[in-house]
This record gives structure tokens, sequence and C-alpha cells, in this order.
């Protein structure tokens, strides 16, 4: 289909772009959009070890979350009834205002930062190295929507208006920057918000939204008089409410006041929503199975470590995480020097990540939020016909959280571990002759969200650029932490549901709306 537009090709250009000599580390990319969210190891945190151990040890303040779950229809229906009201008001403030909003909400955020980075240390058990850029995402997600507000009403000839009540249905994963993206966004839209957090995080979206409260009364306080953005306006715009998953995500996701519905998860939740209401406009980021390409002219050292960082970074629990490597040629083949001196880095590489809490300052790799089961435990512990592991996971702990990497060799065309997301710490090593026949291997999964290639000739990167079917493509980069504005994200094939806009890209919050001509005079 027609799924992207030039201006989301773009973006892909660019990430290639970006990256320039090998050299140049991808904190350039952040510096050279102004935005921060540079990378997924902010080298920030290495300098600032006190800091770290502050935010993970016990006088971080810490707490879990205060705010009480929801548990009947009839407060469901409240919240949703104030978020009608608070659509009507908020609707009425102007996009500049709406702008002005939202900056001061990125700064609020920012202020927040350590409480941000505490709360996802201890909830999900991300370690401060990917927590702390996490909050630059979030920040920059506030700061670019602003940016989109005020262009929706400079497009000549056309009027935007709102969604309405739109409800915000995040991840555990990226329990701050997912949700605060998409409240943001809808608030850009002039869309009121029920952000529902997911059950595993509920006090990483608690302190984000007290910090978009701040943020919100912050600017209602320095507005002028006269201004649209009043105490009125900013009421109940934005409601955190701990609906649990079951009847009563149900009957909120299908409620009527609910006009639009930002989900970011499995493709299996959307497809349930659908389900339960084949109407709703939804707007999806799901599943992913992703793939990073290493042809014999790459830069090999980079590559390990690219691959190794995209595989492994919050053990692996991201969409947008490498599951395979694909290795072209003599990269793959162990009779030669090439195939041999790749294949000692990669194990090297794996076997040094420090498996830990995410509360130990020293862990490069921390827990799985939710205990391995199904396909996860599948790709953790069983090999398929063929297979062989050259590092083998081993579970840590009683529970079934801790596991170490895994890394499993000579994965078939075809099989599980080739075609099926496991979301977890397993990397899988394909071969292909040809860069063609990898970009096959690459093309053959249902989904389509991120891929990556190392190679340091044009030719081979211009053939991959053109061919791959995936929503972010990059180029000798991690395949993960995408910048906002530099690389908006968001998925191909069955990667996405809805109007495959990208976040963090021109089109998103031109699409959480309808747009219609103008009316001359009047
Ligand atoms: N935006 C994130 C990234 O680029 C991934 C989000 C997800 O896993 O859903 O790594």
């Amino acid at each position: 289909g027609t799924r992207y537009s030039d201006a989301d090709v773009t973006p892909r250009r660019q990430a290639r772009d970006a990256v320039g000599p090998l050299d140049a580390a991808t904190p350039g990319d952040a510096v050279a959009t102004g935005f921060r969210n540079a990378s997924d190891t902010d080298p920030a945190v290495a300098a600032n070890r006190a800091w770290a151990a502050r935010v993970v040890g016990p006088d971080s303040g810490y707490v879990p979350a205060q705010s009480p779950e929801v548990t009947s229809t009839d407060e469901v229906d409240d919240v949703v009834a104030r978020a009608g009201k608070a659509a009507a008001a908020w609707a009425q403030v102007v996009p500049a205002d709406r702008a002005r909003a939202l900056r001061a909400v990125a700064a609020r955020l920012e202020e927040a930062r350590t409480a941000l980075v505490t709360a996802m240390v201890h909830e999900p058990g991300k370690t401060v190295a990917e927590a702390d850029p996490e909050v630059s995402e979030a920040v920059d997600f506030a700061s670019y929507y602003a940016r989109s507000a005020e262009a929706l009403d400079q497009v000549p000839g056309a009027t935007f208006t709102p969604d309405g009540v739109t409800l915000v249905t995040p991840p555990w994963n990226f329990p701050v920057a997912i949700p605060v993206g998409g409240i943001v966004a809808a608030l850009a839209a002039g869309s009121a918000v029920v952000a529902k957090p997911a059950p595993a995080t509920p006090r990483c979206l608690e302190v984000a939204v007290d910090a978009i409260h701040a943020g919100l009364a912050d600017a209602v306080a320095s507005a002028p008089a006269g201004s649209s953005l009043t105490a009125e306006a900013v009421r109940d715009v934005v409601q955190l409410s701990r609906v649990p998953d079951g009847d009563l995500g149900r009957h909120l996701v299908t409620h009527e006041g609910v006009a639009r519905v930002i989900l970011t998860g499995a493709i299996e939740t959307a497809q349930m929503f659908a389900s339960w209401r084949p109407d709703l406009d939804v707007l999806a980021e799901t599943s992913g199975k992703n793939a990073i390409v290493v042809t014999p002219s790459a830069d090999l050292d980079l590559a390990a470590a690219d691959v190794v960082r995209s595989a492994f970074g919050h053990a692996g629990q991201k969409c947008s995480a490498a599951s395979l490597v694909i290795l072209v040629g003599s990269v793959g083949d162990l009779r030669t020097e090439t195939g041999r001196r790749f294949s000692v880095q990669l194990v090297d590489a794996v076997r040094s990540l420090a498996v830990g809490p995410a509360t130990a300052v020293s862990t490069t790799m921390g827990p799985l939020t939710e205990v391995a089961e199904g396909k996860l435990l599948r790709a953790l512990t069983t090999l398929e016909p063929g297979e062989q592991w050259l590092v083998a996971p081993r579970r840590l702990d009683a529970a079934g959280r801790l596991w170490t990497p895994g890394l499993r060799a000579c994965v078939a065309p075809g099989s599980f571990f080739h075609l099926t997301e496991a979301f977890g710490p397993v990397l899988g090593i394909m071969t292909a002759a040809t860069l063609d026949e990898a970009i096959e291997l690459q093309n053959a999964v249902s989904f389509g969200l991120t891929g990556g290639i190392h190679s340091l000739d044009d030719t081979e990167v211009d053939t991959w650029l053109d061919r791959v079917q995936v929503g972010n493509a990059y180029v000798n980069r991690v395949i993960t932490g995408a910048i906002v504005q530099r690389q908006s994200f968001g998925g191909w094939k069955r990667s996405a549901v809805g109007p495959g806009a990208k976040a963090g890209g021109p089109n998103y919050v031109a699409e959480l709306g309808t747009w219609s001509d103008t009316v001359a005079g009047g």
C-alpha cells in the first residue's frame, strides 16, 4: 500500500546521512536536531555515577504507585465523562497556546528526570543507562509536538478538528516515553486524554502525569490576560486511570465516549481491540522481528558492538530490538579469518554483559519484566533442528526473571526463531551467501518495524535501503533508540495498525483529528 508519504521516507535517508563516518557517534544526531535522545546508552550516565547510584539506591525515595486501581465500570464511566467535558474546553485553546503549554510540560519532565529514572529502575527493572535517555525522549516528544500543534493552523484552506477523548494505552517496556508521547501528541491535537498505565508500571506513569499536570499549571499561571489558556481549559485534560486489563479494560476501550485509541503493544492486543470494536480509530505500533545484516565490507568491531547493544539493551524487551543478525558471505563462514574474528567478537561481547538487578549500578543487562513463558521461554530454552547455542541462556533466579543472554547459531529459513518475535534476551544468527539472499531472509518475516545494515559499501547500502521492508532502516548504527524528529518511529506490514503515521515525525499529530475545507467568508 501507500502507507508512507515522501515525508516519511526522508528520515530513513537522514538516518544514514546522520551516521556519516564511523567515528561519528550517534550523539551528534541529537546536536544536529536539538533533541536529546541520542542513544540507548547516554555517556552522561557513565560520567555521573554518583547520581546513578543515588537513583538506584535505598535513598532514592522510590515509593510504589499511589493511585488506587479502578474497580467498577461506574468509575470508568466517570473518567470518560470528565474527559468528554475537558475535551470540549481544551479544544477552545488555540494551537499557539497548546504549544506553550507543551513547552512548559517539557520543562517539568526534565525537572522530574531523577524521579522518572528511579521509577523505571524500580518498577520494570530498567538500568539507569536505558532509563535516562528515555526521559530525554519524553522531553523531546513534548517539545516536538509543540511545533506540530503550531503547524495545525498553518495549512491554507483546511481546518483541523481534534478527535476528542483519546485513550492512551502504553506498554511496560517504555513506561515513560511511550505514554508521554501519546499524551502530548493528543494534547497537541487538541484532544483530552485518559491514560491507562500498563499494569506492571503504574508508578512510572504517575510521576510522568504529575509532571505534565505541573507543566500545564505553569503555563496557565504565566499566561497573559485574555489568553485561551485558562485553569478551566486544563482541568481534567489529562487523567491517569489505573484500569486493570480484563473486563474493565474492555469497558474502557469500547466506551462510546472514547473517540481514539493510541496503542503500543503486541499485535495480539491490537487484534483484540479491533475484535471488540471494529469501528474504533486505533493508531498502533505493534510487534517486531528485527534483523541486522552484516556484510564483509562492514567495520566488524562496530557491527559486533551495535548488534549486541541492539539485541540485549533492556534485555531485548523492545519492539525495536535486534532478534536476528544475518551474516553475509565470509562474515558467516567460520573457515575464513573474517568469519572466525566476527564470531569470537560476538560471543565475547555477549558473555561480557553483566546480568543483575537494575538496582546495581554495575548491571548492564537487567531483569525481564514478566516471567519468561510461551514464545520467550521456548526461545530461551529450546533449540530447533540444526541450531546450536554459541552462548546458552541460563536462568539465575527462582522467579524466572533473571536470565543470562542467549546466542543461537544456524537459525534456518522459515523456522520458529526466524519468524517469531521473542521479546527477550536471545539473538539468532542466520547466514546468507549474498546480500540479496540476506534481504530476502529479512523481508520474509510478517513484521516490519526496524532493521539495520552494517556495510561500508555505498552500493550495498543503497540496494538494501531500496528493498528492505521496515519502518525504520538504520545504517551503521544500533537499531534501537530512535531519535524524535531525526528517526520518526513506526512500523510497516504487521508492525503497525491504523494510518501508519510515525511517532516523533511530521504527520503524527495531524492524524489525530479530521481535516475539512475551510469555509470562506463568515
Ligand atoms: N522507540 C523505541 C526505539 O526506537 C522502541 C519502542 C518500542 O519498543 O515499542 O527503540
